[in-house]
């Protein structure tokens, strides 16, 4: 086992195709693939997939997290739904090259993909998504101010 080089996780060593754009170890881009397939063959899992991906994203050094940032504000700030969500985000995206710089929390991970690896059913694997989403909103609580202010403009 090693330490995800993104999370910090303690994940399998293992070789796997890694991804190209974020900052994260083989055993972790894996489990994280066994999580997205899930939420693709199955209909009950899909409600997680958007929180799925932002969660990890910010864990990871993606490319831009203030657009995964705004997600979280829309989400747990002001409880929009994933269709609510959606339209804002092609806005975002759209400005994605003029979005501010925010700089990633130094400390470690208290929730990762591990703990929605445990999930044993759809409901499980849900809450455990929306537990990690949440933790990951709460330790960029530096930025909230800059990502609250910029999705209050979209
Ligand atoms: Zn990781």
């Amino acid at each position: 086992m090693i330490n995800c080089i993104g999370c910090g996780a303690e994940v399998p060593d293992i070789e796997y195709p890694a991804h190209a754009d974020m900052r994260t170890s083989p055993g972790c881009w894996s489990l994280f693939s066994e999580l997205l397939d899930r939420e693709f063959s199955s209909p009950e899992y899909w409600p997680a997939h958007q929180l799925t991906v932002n969660a990890y994203a910010l864990q990871h050094s993606a490319s831009n997290p203030a657009l995964h940032l705004i997600a979280l504000c829309l989400r747990f700030d002001l409880g929009f739904s994933d269709d609510r969500i959606l339209p804002v985000m092609r806005r975002a995206s759209k400005a994605k090259e003029s979005l501010p710089s925010v700089e990633a929390p130094s400390a470690p991970n208290t929730v990762t993909v591990l703990d929605v690896c445990k999930a044993t059913d759809a409901k499980e694997h849900i809450a455990a998504v929306e537990r990690w989403a949440k933790s990951v909103w709460d330790s960029w609580s530096e930025s909230h101010g800059t990502i609250r202010a910029l999705t209050a403009r979209l």
